[in-house]
């Protein structure tokens, strides 16, 4: 008997586990080691945002799935590897011994170690503590909403656009029209224009959609610290001298790792990512396989997305079996080009992919929207 562990219910994990229960491999035992029960599904998470789905809805259940599976589930967190006696080490229970590994833990904001980030700020992950604070932050809206309140976003890559748009757009729904104003929106942003990653068409419409909507957007601001004043409210300063008194404070800036990783011996790269060849294996430690946000391709490395974690399911499910069975690997080639779809909150979205972007339109989300649910019923369907 050969043990497969999987650590992390990310999006390759959790299509993998749908293709192990599709196609069972014969004297393999898997187990999923995951810190959560349910997992968010990231293209539905800003819609989740909005209040377009429900929890359940933008969440994938991993229980039912490592059920179908025939994995073993334990909830907890990875927190070390022992690489010399192949065993993952958990927060909560002995060491894990395998023989084939792959891991799929997404990541982390980076910067977080800028002064007071750690302790004021919401980080966008773990994903479970954004949308805790975030539904506290909306039940202290509802009880008081006359009282003046401003939200700061750190971020304008696609998540930090999103979240703002997302969370502006639930608050105006649930407020009556004369406390609308009453809550103030800023995003800082260190470039000088949003979006850096996508089209100009993308990062100029929705700019102007975010300028329309009342959004502060503070560009060519790098914030260098947070800290509490007495007023209980927060304070956030930047580089420039600006500062800003603010009630909550979302982190949303680029993707970083944990540090257990390299300590662990794995080849990383810089950033502590770790480090696969095409066949989405580690280049250090041929046992190992890596995937999504968490593995950087060495000849090809792509921004860190859930449409890559998405595309990669397969193919390591694929190199999982083969790797077991003492088989050649096959290869996986990332696409160069992506469609983004960057909803506004208010059931319309913004297509993005290379040089080209259109939008903002309600087809366009109706289109994202069909993907998301079909993606979510072919995963993990309902009933
Ligand atoms: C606000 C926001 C909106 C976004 N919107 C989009 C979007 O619309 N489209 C898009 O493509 N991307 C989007 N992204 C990016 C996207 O979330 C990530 O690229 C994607 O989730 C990466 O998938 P993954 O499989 O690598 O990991 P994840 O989806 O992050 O899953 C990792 C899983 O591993 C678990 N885990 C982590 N550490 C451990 C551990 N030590 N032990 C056990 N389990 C662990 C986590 O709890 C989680 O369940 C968004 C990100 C944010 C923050």
């Amino acid at each position: 008997m050969k043990d497969l562990v999987l650590i992390g219910g990310g999006h390759s994990h959790a299509i993998a586990l749908r293709e192990f229960a599709k196609s069972p491999l014969l004297g393999i035992r898997i187990t999923l080691i995951s810190d959560v029960l349910q997992t968010p599904y990231s293209g539905m998470l800003p819609g989740y945002l909005a209040g377009f789905y429900t929890f359940d809805e933008a969440h994938i259940d991993l229980r039912p799935l490592a059920n179908l599976a025939q994995a073993e589930f334990y909830c907890d967190r990875a927190i070390a590897l022992d690489l010399q006696q192949n065993q993952v080490l958990c927060a909560n229970r002995p060491p894990i011994p395998f023989d084939v590994l792959s891991i799929d833990i997404g990541s982390t904001p980076a910067t977080l170690n800028v002064p007071g980030a750690a302790t004021y700020a919401i980080p966008a992950k773990p994903v479970p503590k954004l949308l805790e604070s975030w539904q506290q932050f909306r039940e202290e809206v509802l009880q008081s909403p006359e009282q003046i309140r401003s939200l700061a976003t750190v971020g304008g890559g696609a998540g930090g656009v999103e979240l703002t748009l997302s969370i502006q757009a639930h608050l105006n729904k649930i407020l009556a029209p004369q406390y609308r104003q009453n809550i103030e929106y800023h995003l800082f942003h260190s470039s000088s224009h949003i979006l850096s990653s996508h089209s100009q068409y993308a990062a100029r419409t929705l700019t102007k959609i975010m300028q329309n909507r009342g959004i502060h957007l503070h560009l060519n601001q790098t914030v260098t610290q947070l800290k509490k004043q007495t007023s209980e409210r927060l304070e956030l300063n930047c580089q420039s001298g600006l500062t800003l008194e603010c009630d909550r404070i979302f982190w949303v800036t680029q993707a970083a790792a944990p540090d257990w990783l390299s300590a662990s011996g794995l080849s990383t790269d810089n950033q502590g990512f770790i480090q696969v060849n095409h066949h989405l294996q580690s280049v250090s430690h041929p046992n190992i396989f890596a995937s999504g946000d968490i593995a950087t391709l060495l000849n090809n490395p792509r921004p860190k997305a859930g449409v890559f974690a998405v595309r990669q399911g397969k193919p390591l499910f694929e190199n999982l079996c083969r790797r077991l069975q003492d088989k050649p690997l096959i290869s996986y080639h990332p696409q160069q080009q992506f469609l983004t779809l960057i909803g506004t909150g208010t059931g319309k979205a913004v297509a993005s992919r290379g040089r080209f972007g259109i939008g903002p339109f309600r087809l366009l989300w109706t289109c994202k929207d069909w993907i998301d649910r079909r993606f979510m019923e072919a995963i993990a369907p309902k009933g």
